[in-house]
Formats: C-alpha cells, sequence, structure tokens
C-alpha cells in the first residue's frame, strides 16, 4: 500500500534542553484506518492535529485499545536509528489479536515508522541522550454502545522530542511494594500493552507517589507473594552476585529493555536467573546482607536504579541509596548501542535511510 503524504507547513521548533517526557510532539502523524470488510486501508501522513471522534466511539466506553512505545536515536554522525523495532511491532500485534483489534501488515508498520521519522528527522533531538519517542497505537471507532469486538478501527503513530530520563544521570527511585492492589492476574491481559492496564494502575500509583514514592512494585494477584514489575518497568534483583527477575507467566508485560539486559548480561558472563521470586526471598537476602543491587527496565528510563524499597511499615535500603555496578554497566552498554557509541554486535539497531 502506498502511503500519501500531506506535509505541514508549521515551522520546527522547540527547545532541546527543556523538553520533558512525551509533552512536545512532531509537526507530523500517520493515520490508517480500518473497516470489517474491507481491511486496514488509506495509509496516510498527515500533519499533526485533533482527532474528531463520536462520543459513542467504542474505544472510550469498552477500552479496546493498545499501544506500543519505541525510541529513535541520533547518533554523534547525525544517524538515525531505531532499537530492535522488530519487537515492538511483533508485540503490537500480540496485543492486537488480545483486545481483537485487526493486525497490521510488519513492513507497513515499518515503512510507516520510516516514513513519518524520515519527515519529521528534525525533530530527533540533538543533545546527549535525548531521543524521539514514538507512540503506535490502535483504537475502537465504530460508533455503537455493545460490548462486542468493533467493525471500524484507527492506527495512528504520532511522535514526540523528549529530553534525558534523568536530567543529572543515573539516580536511584524509592519504591512502594503494593501489599493490596494488583495490576494483572494471569488469565487476563497484563501481558499486552492495553489502555486499561494503565488506568487500573492510577490509584496504588497515586497512594505511593502521596508518600513519597515514585512507583509502585506489584506483587501476584493470588497470594500478594511473588514480584511481577515497578510501575511500568520490569524489575532485577542482584542478590549475591546472581541476576533474578521474575519469569513471565501471563501477567507481566515482556519488556524488550527487560530482553536485551538478559541477553546482554549472558553474554557478558553474569549468571541471569529467570524465576517465580517472592518477595520473601528478597527481603531474606536484604536481612543476610545479600542484596548487592535493584533495578528497573523499560524504553523509557531505559534502567531505574531501585535505592529502597518500603513494604507494610518498613524500609528496605538497597545499595546505600547508591547506583550498583551492574545497573551501571547494563544502562552504559544499552545506551551506547542505541546511540551508536559501540558498535551493535546483536544486529539491534536498524538505521533509518535519509530520503524516502
Ligand atoms: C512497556 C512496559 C514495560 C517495558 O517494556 P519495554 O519494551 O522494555 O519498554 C514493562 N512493563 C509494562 C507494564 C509496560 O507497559
Amino acid at each position: 500500500m502506498e502511503i500519501k503524504v500531506t506535509k505541514s507547513d508549521r515551522p520546527v521548533c522547540y527547545d532541546d534542553s527543556d523538553l520533558g517526557f512525551g509533552k512536545v510532539f512532531s509537526n507530523h502523524m500517520f493515520v490508517m484506518d480500518y473497516e470489517r470488510g474491507k481491511g486496514w486501508h488509506d495509509p496516510q501522513i498527515l500533519p499533526y492535529s485533533d482527532l474528531s471522534t463520536s462520543p459513542a466511539m467504542m474505544a472510550l466506553h469498552y477500552g479496546q485499545s493498545i499501544f506500543e512505545g519505541m525510541k529513535a536515536y541520533r547518533t554523534e554522525s547525525g544517524d538515525l536509528q531505531l532499537f530492535r523495532p522488530m519487537e515492538n511491532i511483533k508485540r503490537f500485534n500480540i496485543s492486537a489479536e488480545r483486545m481483537c483489534i485487526p493486525t497490521i501488515d510488519e513492513d507497513l508498520f515499518l515503512s510507516a515508522l520510516e516514513k513519518l521519522i524520515s519527515i519529521d528527522a528534525d525533530f530527533v533531538p540533538r543533545a546527549a541522550n535525548t531521543s524521539l519517542y514514538i507512540r503506535p497505537f490502535a483504537f475502537a471507532t465504530t460508533p455503537e454502545l455493545g460490548v462486542r469486538p468493533a467493525d471500524n478501527y484507527k492506527f495512528v503513530i504520532i511522535t514526540s522530542p523528549s529530553g534525558a530520563y534523568y536530567k543529572s544521570g543515573l539516580a536511584p527511585v524509592k519504591i512502594y511494594v503494593e501489599p493490596e492492589y494488583i495490576r494483572a492476574s494471569v488469565g487476563g491481559v497484563g501481558h499486552v500493552k492495553t489502555a486499561g492496564n494503565y488506568a487500573a494502575s492510577l490509584k496504588a500509583q497515586q497512594l505511593a507517589a502521596g508518600k513519597g514514592y515514585s512507583q509502585v512494585l506489584w506483587l501476584d494477584s493470588k497470594n500478594h507473594e511473588n514480584i511481577e514489575e515497578v510501575g511500568a518497568m520490569n524489575v532485577f534483583f542482584v542478590i549475591d552476585g546472581e541476576i533474578v527477575t521474575p519469569i513471565p507467566q501471563g501477567s507481566i508485560l515482556e519488556g524488550i529493555t527487560r530482553k536485551s539486559c538478559i541477553e546482554i548480561l549472558r553474554d557478558k558472563g553474569y549468571k541471569v536467573t529467570e524465576k517465580v521470586l517472592s518477595l520473601a526471598e528478597v527481603l531474606e537476602a536484604h536481612a543476610a546482607g545479600k542484596l548487592n543491587e535493584a533495578f528497573g527496565t523499560g524504553t523509557a528510563a531505559v534502567i531505574s536504579p531501585i535505592g529502597e524499597l518500603y513494604f507494610k511499615d518498613k524500609k528496605y535500603e538497597i545499595n546505600n541509596n547508591q547506583i550498583g555496578a551492574v545497573s551501571q554497566f547494563i544502562y552504559s552498554t544499552l545506551t551506547d548501542i542505541q546511540f551508536g557509541r559501540m558498535p551493535d554486535e546483536y544486529g539491534w539497531v536498524y538505521k533509518l535511510r535519509e530520503e524516502l
């Protein structure tokens, strides 16, 4: 399918040094519609603008809505590149499948990303560790009040020049271990990026923030015993030199950063174990002085070192609230690959072509 382009006449104007995250948007967006019987059709790049919707649009009422999050990076020589884009595309289609949204052709998806980013190349920021955050999403547009898979959908990609997540370098965060609220349960939709998961997490997040904690650590929905994730990040612990992380069993989102960390760490000779990991095991390791480090992983922050866990009126400081060696190593390695400061021995970098 040919992607039709309508150019914006808005000038490129934003401040590299004060971007924040997900607040400024590029001049263009990709839009494609779906109608049952006709399939996905009319892929277009349009000037970034509001979308108009019916108040009966099904996504608003029943939450049939999915998304992805990825980044484009500018290298020192000025080239633009993506990190493992096919992983995001495949995961988007897994989310689509679970939410009864029609899947998107992988090649078309990749072409849409390439074309959109090449048109808005000036929006990929230049300051150190800044990048273009990319948000593909799809939602049900059929104007009808009935709980069933919709007949019409929109697939949209918007992009946002975003600042370095940590203004003054990697900094440890304080995490609230949530004893009551849960994020997702096995058999549900916790393993896919669907809007409702994030709406459901807000209450616990808000309560934790009110107590001075930046994120919630989620426990399993059945017994509130086993560790799942941290906010919208996967979580790793270094216990007595061994790196452990919860094994995904349907309620955890399988992060691409998580997967990349495991691959790099194993490749560099670290012992990495995926298993059912209880909070008790982590707290016992802490008591025995064997909890060396903890960190979260996700596209937005890449690595988020954890300096403190709070659970049922007790505070557990980790690594003297300092960044640990493993956290620092994996953060540097991943960002060096993403920004092209290090040769990509894994074949993860996807270079964008200049002219399309
Ligand atoms: C997106 C997301 C992650 C991290 O995934 P990445 O592919 O590493 O960005 C982890 N947990 C949740 C709940 C997420 O939505």
